[in-house]
């Protein structure tokens, strides 16, 4: 069924500490709203998202929302989440979506299961939520003393999106009084036939700080990105050919603008690749003067640096030398070595290994050296 999502992000967040509401917060490289945005727009039933914020979160919204035609201009909230609701529906009236669904901008994991499953219940009957049975036992307590039990049989801990049919809800907030409750509630206090669906453990609302430390790991987890890197240099006249950082003998030397370290161009290509920011050229043109014999652990600095400023950590580097001659292998581990010292990174996370073509092609004919490399990044 063809829906519109209604994210609700008008609250102030105050449980879960730092300055700006906790919608506006990041998780790795974007905020928990524009996650929470994303897993709507990539739904492929999903017509438009429009989100309520607060009238001064304008800036902090504009601040890394995906760009998306279905993604609507914010409208700015109510006092109350009610108020905010109704905002929200209002705008999206003209467009008359078959369902919408609403969900808060503080759960950002809400998976496209979940959302099939509440889509699915809505049509059946008139409105549907997510939720969790209850499998803690419940106590009643007072002044810290227990004062009975509680039978949990029939609980359910709610979460959302909660889904209705577009012109049924539109209608109960039409008529309800200001500071109604929410939207379920409404539906089922009209009669409506509400349904439960089975929710999700990772969907829940980010309300406490401890609930940011467990969003983080979840988002890193998810956040994981591998780049490859490639390089040929010929060789011309000279006595030895850097690899690595690594000063190899040699009968002759690689050609190339800067020090021609072909291994690591191919690592540093690898890092910008799983950026997707390009590759040296592009950060070191080679038409500029400036980079003219350069050592080339300028390029993998710079690769590692931006790294880091992206919100990411290498998790590993591999690289294979391809060439017929010098022999690599008595010269890996101080390679390793060196590529460690550059980027930080535990010895045990880079590899280094060399192969032959068998005499076959341009380094086979031993005209050249090519390098090819893997790094995987993860973020944070
Ligand atoms: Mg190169």
């Amino acid at each position: 069924m063809e829906f519109a999502a209604l994210i609700v992000a008008a609250g102030r967040g105050v449980r879960a500490g730092g300055e700006r509401p906790k919608q506006f917060q990041m998780l790795g490289e974007r905020s928990v709203l524009a996650r929470t945005l994303a897993a709507f727009l990539d739904h492929p039933h999903c017509s438009a998202v429009l989100c309520v914020i607060g009238e001064a979160d304008a800036q902090d919204y504009a601040h890394g929302v995906p760009t998306d035609p279905k993604l609507l201009p914010p409208v700015i909230g109510g006092d109350t989440r009610q108020a905010s609701v109704r905002a929200g529906l209002e705008a999206l009236a003209e467009r008359s979506p078959r369902a919408v669904l609403i969900h808060d901008a503080a759960r950002p994991f809400v998976t496209p299961a979940v959302i099939d499953r509440v889509l699915a219940a809505i049509g059946p009957s008139e409105a549907a939520f997510p939720a969790l049975p209850l499998v803690d036992a419940l106590w009643h307590a007072e002044d810290g003393q227990v004062a009975g039990a509680r039978d949990r049989a029939g609980l359910w801990r709610a979460q959302t999106p909660q889904g209705f049919l577009f012109e049924d809800i539109l209608g109960l907030h039409r008529a309800a009084e200001t500071g109604a409750p929410d939207d379920v509630t409404l539906a089922h206090a009209a009669g409506h036939k509400v349904s439960v669906v089975m929710g999700d453990g990772n969907n829940f609302k980010i309300t406490l700080p401890g609930d940011f430390d467990r969003a983080r790991a979840l988002e890193a987890d998810l956040d994981v990105r591998t780049g490859t890197g490639y390089d040929v240099h010929a060789f011309g006249p000279g006595k030895a050919v850097i690899l690595c950082g690594v000063e190899v003998p040699h009968d002759r030397a690689l050609r190339g603008h800067s020090d021609a370290d072909v291994a690591m161009h191919a690592i540093t290509d690898a890092l910008f690749g799983a950026l997707a920011e390009g590759d040296i050229g592009r950060w070191f043109p080679p038409s500029e003067p400036e980079w003219k014999g350069a050592a080339s652990e300028i390029f993998l600095r710079k690769a590692v640096e931006r790294v880091a400023e992206r919100g990411y950590r290498i998790a590993n580097i591999d690289c294979t030398v391809i060439c017929e001659e010098p022999k690599i292998g008595p010269h890996a581990d101080a390679m390793r070595a060196e590529i460690a010292r550059i980027t930080g990174l535990g010895i045990d996370r880079i590899s280094i290994k060399a192969t032959t073509t068998e005499r076959l092609g341009f380094t086979g004919r031993a005209e050249g050296i090519a390098a090819d490399a893997a790094a995987t990044l993860v973020s944070p």
